[in-house]
């Protein structure tokens, strides 16, 4: 089936069958402004060029495609490129969205941001953004996940913002989205909700890939540098799913590379234990959009369980839910034992700590790479760094012995 690079969605936010935008009335406002402000801007050269520059001398890009030579040897199979997004400032993806949202928000007149966190990665890269534009901002953080990540708290009452825990529910990320929503609802006039990842509902899902489709565009450039040509196959992780529908943007034309996401299988594919929407979900709506979910018999989100934070979540970008119903991208898992393993594999022959959640696609290239043979070219896009996680995997190896 044919699929257009970058196919925007249709102007009911639908990518194919999935997106949407399923809020209750008093959103729809916010997300319609949002919306107009965003296909304004950009069509502008001048807001490309000034995020283009950010990107550049703040974020520390472009980050580096690096041949992972140790990694290639050991697995005795693909050749295996790491898109290093863990040297971005910050650590991780997420700021590349950060100060494109910040940008927006500066446009639309809104002086306030807010933002929901499940670890933290994504409250700090929002606080980092919202103090290098003199903003202020609001993060709101399970009670739950605040304890569990006091150093990502601090961090983000370093930069200033205001950390508000989350009493609700299970005090999680799902949690911490519906009060960010609840907010956003009584302070519009000056407030932009920066949502973290490439969901939720419309024009959300395609504004974050548009931020995070930097990734891929360099990625793209690197390898018909190095190799003079396209690469075999893309490995990405998929929390949310947006430092993979960044990097496979670039590719989504040419259907000879292949797409795979990395999705958290947990301790195993059982109801509770993983967050593998697309192994055990199946379409239903959740947080104002259409997409696979993990739901019990009743259509309830089911809960889910990952050792990394950052692939916790029910719902999936609904841009994912299209590229596999139509087989553009395939969707696999890795466990939480296996994550581990690669983590530390990383470590010890490449000299990278990734993070728990880029030790899932480390994973699964370690199960695919001798397979696919030695003229196989493979991009893993190593999205954060692991320095984050070292307590968690202190923790574990504990537990383990
Ligand atoms: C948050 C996070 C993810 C998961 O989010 P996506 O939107 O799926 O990219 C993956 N890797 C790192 C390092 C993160 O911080």
């Amino acid at each position: 089936m044919k699929v257009n690079t970058n196919s925007n969605p249709d102007a009911r936010g639908y990518f194919g069958a999935f997106g949407g935008r399923f809020v209750p009335d008093t959103l729809m406002a916010p997300l319609i402004e949002l919306e107009k402000a965003y296909n304004e801007l950009s069509q502008k050269q001048s807001f490309w060029d000034e995020f283009a520059s950010l990107l550049k001398n703040f974020v520390g890009r472009e980050t580096p495609l690096q041949y992972a030579q140790r990694l290639t040897e050991h697995l005795g199979g693909a050749k295996i490129y790491l898109k290093r997004e863990d040297l971005a400032h910050t650590g991780a993806h997420k700021i590349n969205n950060a100060i494109g949202q910040i940008l927006l928000a500066r446009h639309m007149g809104k002086t306030r941001i807010i933002a929901e966190t499940g670890a933290g990665q994504h409250g700090v890269a929002t606080a980092t953004a919202a103090a290098a534009f003199g903003m202020s901002c609001v993060v709101y953080m399970g009670a739950e996940d605040m304890a569990r990540q006091e150093m990502n708290v601090f961090r983000m009452r370093l930069l200033g913002a205001e950390v508000v825990p989350v009493h609700n529910g299970s005090k999680t990320l799902k949690d911490a989205v519906s009060e960010a929503m609840r907010d956003w609802v009584s302070n519009i006039a000056d407030t932009h909700y920066l949502l973290g990842s490439a969901l939720g509902p419309h024009p959300y899902p395609r504004i974050v890939r548009d931020f995070q489709s930097v990734i891929g565009r360099e990625a793209r450039e690197q390898i018909l540098e190095h190799e003079g040509r396209l690469p075999d196959s893309i490995v990405a992780c998929v929390g949310g799913g947006s430092n993979a529908i960044g990097i496979f943007s670039a590719f989504i034309n040419d259907t000879n590379v292949n797409l795979i996401g990395v999705e958290a299988g947990g301790t195993a594919i059982k109801p509770g234990q993983h967050a593998a929407r697309f192994s055990g979900g199946k379409p239903g709506i959740f947080q104002g959009m259409k997409t696979y979910i993990l739901q019990n018999a009743d259509g309830q989100a089911e809960q889910t369980h990952s050792v990394s934070a950052g692939l916790d979540y029910t719902g999936v970008g609904p841009e994912h839910s299209m590229l596999h119903d139509l087989k553009r991208a395939s969707y696999a898992y890795a466990y939480d034992d296996e994550a581990l393993k690669a983590f530390h594999l990383l470590a010890r022959l490449e000299g990278i700590i990734p993070a728990l959640e880029s030790s899932h696609a480390i994973a699964h290239t370690c199960k695919i790479a001798k397979g696919l043979g030695k003229n196989h070219l493979l991009i893993v896009n190593l999205s954060g760094r692991g320095d984050k996680d070292i307590g968690i995997v202190q923790k574990y190896s504990g537990e383990k012995k």
